[in-house]
């Protein structure tokens, strides 16, 4: 174990913490703030994302942006509360490249992914949650240790070492990408429904 988690972590408060001072990638660097994870310390289910966005950044929140208020709806579509709901990302600062003023979002590589992943083993063994949502392929990879194909995934069970359920679906920012309004609500009713469906899977 690295020396930023010795000696363990005993609360949130002080894992997002570490996470501020952080400096094993080069993201902390850009960012104006690491993005810990939130909610309650045992939560029956963690939704893991990829990264803060520009607005998760500002505000040093996860999920409060676009493709955050298309979660919370589609939480609510599936009976889950997020209020009892622990939400993270994979990654907790915020990568991105200017253009203009403008910051784009650059996807985290596998070297980031993997520095960041203390944090995120951090958060399972404090939260212990039944049930992980992986969003998209960078959450995945971080909860599952490796790459899986999403598509072939879809409401697959599988299973952590120490028995938590995981099962991965789309960002919900992929949606937000969906030009065609029609398309991207039968795509927003799949998404809500395979939160449902994942959250019946948990014991
Ligand atoms: S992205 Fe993760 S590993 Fe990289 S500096 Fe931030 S907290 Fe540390």
């Amino acid at each position: 174990m690295d020396a930023e988690l010795r000696p363990p972590i005993r609360s949130l408060g002080r894992l997002a913490e570490a996470e501020e001072h952080c400096t094993r990638c080069p993201l902390y660097a850009d960012a104006t703030q690491a993005v810990p994870g939130e909610g309650p310390r045992r939560a029956r289910i963690m939704v893991v994302g990829e990264q803060p966005g520009d607005q998760e950044d500002r505000a040093g929140h996860p999920f409060v942006g676009p493709a955050g208020r298309l979660l919370d709806q589609a939480l609510e579509n599936a009976g889950i509360d997020r209020g009892e709901t622990f939400v993270t990302n994979a990654v907790k600062h915020f990568k991105h490249e200017m253009r203009g003023k403008r910051r784009l979002h650059k996807r985290p590589n596998a070297y980031e992914v993997e520095r960041c992943h203390k944090w995120f083993e951090a958060e399972l063994a404090l939260v212990k949650p039944a049930l992980i949502v992986a969003l998209g392929a960078t959450a995945a990879r971080s909860v599952l240790g490796r790459p899986v194909p999403i598509g072939k995934s879809r409401r697959k069970r599988f299973e952590l070492a120490g028995g938590t359920a995981v099962f991965v679906i789309q960002h919900p920012s992929a949606l937000l990408r969906i030009r065609d309004s029609a398309d991207r609500r039968t795509q927003f009713r799949r998404f809500s429904a395979d939160l449902r469906h994942a959250a019946s899977q948990a014991g």
